[in-house]
């Protein structure tokens, strides 16, 4: 890159330039997956919406790829790129809530923690993930899924607007009345069609909420399965579980000969008038008595965040999703398989439903397709040790591969890897890839922003390069 050019952009930023040559240069090029090790040419610490625009300009004139990087929870590290340059929100971390209207608007420097830390004092939430430390920008554009889904929707259906730089520089605001199309494909297609400067949310209203684990022996796997699978659809959508097979941690709250034990669980979090809590677990503690039951009254921002300390930063994950059906007894079969062989004392495999509200919505009514999938699963395979990589690498795979057969044909984009191919995200938007591609082909002709699960332009001329960087 040329030193002037270089020169002239720090001069002209509020925000940072951060050079490979730059003491927290290597600090700096971290994203949350220990597993992705990448070297940009630079990185752009923004300030404002000023900035993204300088950033915009220069990567284009001096022909850089762009990564954008928001909370860079990303699991295929999309959040970076090598060679090229890495617009950061990490120091754009504004939140601002306004009472008359009832909306949060949100810079995309964010983490969901942030926004509900704020939220919470005031008796409002925007729904989000399961921990608190995931961005709230990449959740957001690829729909996002979590504990309030069943009673409010996906994020996206909280989302009332966005300001954005487009890939020629201008600078515009998408929502039902302006822009439109912009507004609907950023609705679950992902960071494709221009870098969010800010999102405004409805909030909703959340008071505390009564959750936790309840975790059962891996030999009644099978009955537990079956039964939420059957149970979830019927119950109020003021009750939110998802499955996992896990392994028990060594320490509290497990007892000692639990410790390192693979396990299956119920994480709950029910949202409804605390009077009626006791009413909504009857049920289920009816249905069959816990190993051990963590389950009591917190404040929302509580429920998410009782797994951050679990999974901090710099851990390998690798992980895969699929959207499923409720699963007939060959794939409990195959979860059974795979769920007994959790290889390291992270790992996981997780099974959210995406019912209720979510699924009141058409499926072409935002670009997120898969509202009438009953259940979203991710498979994670999670280490701190990098030996582990292969290791974890190849149970997410073949647990994967497995379910592929009983899956119903897309993931949700948040849960896909780099290597998964132009036909795995046209599959994830299934009837509305045709109108993402026509807004692509409007909004960025050039595929200037191909760092992300690409949807290539139409027109000649366009690097059909799957994931440069
Ligand atoms: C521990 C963990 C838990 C998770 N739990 C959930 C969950 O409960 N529910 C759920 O839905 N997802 C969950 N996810 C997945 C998560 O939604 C994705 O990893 C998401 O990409 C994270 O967003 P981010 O901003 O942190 O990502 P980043 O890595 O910063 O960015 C990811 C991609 O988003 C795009 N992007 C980011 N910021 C912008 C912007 N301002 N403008 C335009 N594009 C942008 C870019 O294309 C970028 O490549 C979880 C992830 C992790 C690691």
């Amino acid at each position: 890159m040329n030193p002037q050019a270089i020169s002239k952009l720090k001069a002209n930023l509020r925000g940072r330039v951060i050079l490979p040559e730059d003491q927290d240069y290597n600090q700096a090029r971290k994203v949350y997956n220990g597993m992705i090790d990448r070297h940009p040419k630079t990185i752009v610490k923004c300030a404002n919406a000023g900035d993204v625009r300088l950033a915009v300009e220069f990567a284009r004139e001096n022909e850089l790829l762009v990564a954008v990087r928001g909370g860079g929870h990303n699991g295929a590290g999309l959040g970076t790129c090598d060679d090229g340059m890495v617009i950061d929100f990490s120091e754009m971390k504004g939140v601002r809530f306004d009472p008359s209207s009832s909306t949060l608007r949100a810079e995309p420097g964010c983490t969901q923690g942030d926004v509900n830390h704020l939220g919470q004092s005031f008796g409002v939430a925007v729904p989000a993930g399961v921990v608190s430390t995931t961005g709230i920008a990449g959740l957001t554009l690829g729909g996002g899924t979590g504990y309030l889904t069943r009673k409010y929707g996906l994020t996206i259906d909280s989302l009332l607007g966005v300001d954005m730089v487009l890939a020629d520089g201008s600078f515009i605001t998408a929502n039902a009345e302006e822009h439109p199309d912009l507004f609907w494909a950023v609705r679950g297609g992902g960071g494709n069609f221009g870098i969010v400067t800010s999102f405004l949310y409805r909030a909703r209203p959340v008071d505390a909420v009564v959750g936790g684990p309840m975790f059962w022996d891996l030999s009644e796997a099978r009955e537990i399965l079956e039964w939420f699978c059957d149970f979830m659809p019927t119950a109020s959508e003021d009750l939110y579980g998802f499955f996992a097979f896990l392994r028990a941690q060594p320490g509290d709250p497990f007892p000692a000969h639990l410790h390192g034990k693979i396990l299956c669980v119920i994480i709950w979090c029910y949202s409804g008038p605390q009077d009626r809590a006791d009413a909504a677990f009857k049920p289920i503690r009816a249905f069959r008595k816990p190993l051990l039951e963590v389950v009591g009254p917190m404040p929302y921002t509580g429920m998410q965040s009782l797994f951050d300390a679990l999974v901090p930063p710099g851990l390998q994950w690798y992980w895969k999703g699929h959207f499923v059906d409720r699963p007939s007894k060959e794939a409990i079969d195959r979860h059974l398989e795979f769920g007994s062989q959790v290889p390291t004392l992270l790992s996981t495999m997780h099974l959210y439903p995406i019912d209720g509200a979510a699924a009141r919505l058409g499926r072409s009514e935002t670009a997120f397709s898969y509202r009438d999938a009953p259940f979203s699963m991710v498979i994670c395979g999670i280490d701190p040790d990098p030996e582990n990589a292969a290791s974890i690498t190849k149970w997410t795979r073949d647990y994967w591969t497995a379910m592929k057969p009983h899956s119903l044909g897309g993931a949700y984009v948040n849960f896909l890897m780099e290597d998964e191919g132009a036909e795995r995200i046209r599959a994830t938007y299934r009837d509305n890839f045709e109108r993402l591609v026509e807004i692509k082909t409007q909004y960025d002709p050039d595929n200037f922003f191909a760092r992300n699960q690409n949807i290539l332009p139409r027109g000649p001329g366009v690097k059909a390069t799957k994931h440069p960087g």
